[in-house]
């Protein structure tokens, strides 16, 4: 049976042996961590899913590599329908968790797999292809969550991988042996690293043939021998080891980023799905970046609904929601979100099939996508810090509310509309802090920014899509010039 259930997605991972390091030590129970925990269960939401008769269609759909039904996470993309599919599924995760989920990374990366191995053994007679599509019926029979690896540490960025003082600051190969590859190096901010299963590594620019030890692809399982993590912080994470959740602002979902590292690592022969093809590690890194560009017009779409409806509740439970202006700025929020979400399904209708057979997004209007986030989502925040008021930043503790002779005087004076319990206002207020200054805000900011690649990232890939020549010949037929 391919669908594991939440909570047997939940044990899967506990009964790994994985080495995750928070706060200089090693935490012995991931699963069951405070800080951790809120990740596990966004991601646990990906499961919950597809359990749902209600989402069957959204969140699963048939294999044709295994004539099973399976989670759309694992799933390659077949058609533009396919791809719709997946942006409206991220937007409902979004709307559940408020949260990065996590799954979407390792099916970005599953997808551009697919197509490069294809490529690759097509140019080069390797076996690549059909080794991946070993390890996508395992991944897809077992209904594991695979961690799509791609950012490097990079060290100092004027420099390609060959040429830094310390050459781990990309993964790259140290050793070849007659039954696979030995690797170093480590993988940044890694989003879901303590959830998953399994691990999916990329490289993470075009290399070039002095990078050739760089320019490699692999899986391996998340606790394989020589891999350990470092968990990044988060803003107010801490808040979460707290007794009670309202401060935490989203007291059950959140998500997390870890540093990944790779002390020589062995991967055997049929995990390893490019080694040295430098030519083909660009279209490797635009298909997935193509990929994860299109996914942020699903996910932060979602994400947002939930904070211009905690917004609303805002204007409400303070009197204002009838103010012309707060109306005004809760449609600009509407009218943003929404518009990521237009960008989102264009770069999903206008996808085509590779060589491959899969479906890849319209990659300038996927870039266009993300461009938007990087914008976007400020100026949904700052909108919704406006409606909330400083209340959002001022407010006492839990504690402090629930303080048997401070606690009446809370409530009394932080009373809004009648009606409303002090606590309720305390709950949303807390919910949009923490969306713009919080764990929350990594997701929603932060990862809106940086995360499947920085603003200029896209400025490249939109520049190099542009077809300016195409432009200017259009100017000079209709204005007559005709050389
Ligand atoms: Fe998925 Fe969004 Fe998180 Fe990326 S940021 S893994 S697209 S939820
Ligand atoms: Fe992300």
């Amino acid at each position: 049976m391919p669908l594991k259930t939440g909570e047997e997605y939940v044990e899967s991972i506990r009964s790994l042996n994985l080495k995750i390091y928070m706060f200089g030590e090693r935490i012995e129970n991931p699963v069951d961590h405070p800080i951790l925990r809120p990740s596990l269960n966004s991601l646990k939401a990906t499961y919950d899913l597809a359990q749902n008769p209600e989402y069957r269609d959204l969140a699963t759909t048939k294999s044709p590599f295994t004539g099973e039904r399976v989670n759309r996470f694992t799933h390659i993309h077949q058609s533009t329908e396919d791809l719709t599919n997946k942006i409206r599924m991220q937007r409902v995760l979004g709307q559940m968790t408020a949260s990065c989920f996590q799954r979407c990374v390792g099916m970005d990366a599953l997808n551009a797999v697919f197509s490069t191995t294809f490529d690759i053994d097509k140019a080069k007679g390797t076996p690549y292809h059909e080794r991946f599509l070993t390890y996508l019926r395992y991944l897809q029979e077992n209904d594991l969550v695979a961690d799509g690896a791609m950012t490097d540490p990079k060290g100092d960025r004027g420099l390609p991988p060959h040429k830094q003082a310390d050459p781990d600051m990309f993964v790259h190969v140290v050793e070849r042996r007659a039954d696979g590859i030995v690797v170093r190096g480590a993988k940044a901010h890694q989003t879901g690293a303590s959830n998953s299963h399994e691990m999916i590594v990329m490289p993470t620019q075009t290399m070039t043939e002095a990078d050739r030890d760089y320019a490699v692809a692999f899986a391996v399982p998340m606790d394989a021998e020589g891999v350990f993590m470092i968990v990044g912080r988060q803003s107010c994470d801490t808040r979460k080891l707290e007794d009670g959740t309202l401060d935490t602002g989203n007291p059950r979902f959140g998500g997390m980023e870890a540093l990944i590292v790779f002390d020589d690592v062995f991967v055997p022969n049929d995990r390893i799905f490019m080694d040295g093809e430098v030519e083909f590690s660009g279209d490797l890194v635009e298909r997935f970046a193509g990929y994860h560009r299109q996914s942020y017009g699903g996910c932060k779409t979602g994400v947002a609904d939930v904070l211009i409806g905690a917004a609303a509740l805002a204007a409400d439970y303070s009197g204002v929601a009838r103010a012309s202006h707060v109306k005004d700025k809760l449609i600009e929020m509407v009218h943003l979100n929404e518009t990521l979400w237009a960008c989102g399904l264009a770069c999903s209708f206008e996808g085509k099939a590779t060589a491959s057979g899969n479906y890849l997004v319209d990659l300038m209007l996927a870039n266009v996508c993300k461009q938007n986030v990087t914008r976007f989502p400020y100026e949904i925040v700052r909108l919704a810090s406006d409606i909330a008021g400083g209340l959002m930043v001022t407010a006492p503790s839990e504690t402090d509310l629930n303080h048997p002779e401070l606690g009446p005087i809370v409530k009394k004076y932080f009373q809004g509309v009648a009606g409303v319990p002090t606590e309720d206002r305390f709950k949303v207020l807390r919910f949009i802090e923490n969306m713009s200054l919080g764990t929350g805000g990594v997701a929603y900011l932060t990862e809106s920014l940086h995360g499947a690649g920085s603003p200029q990232a896209q400025r490249i890939m939109i520049g190099r899509q542009a077809d300016l020549g195409a432009k200017k010949n259009l100017a000079k037929s209709v204005v007559g010039i005709d050389y």
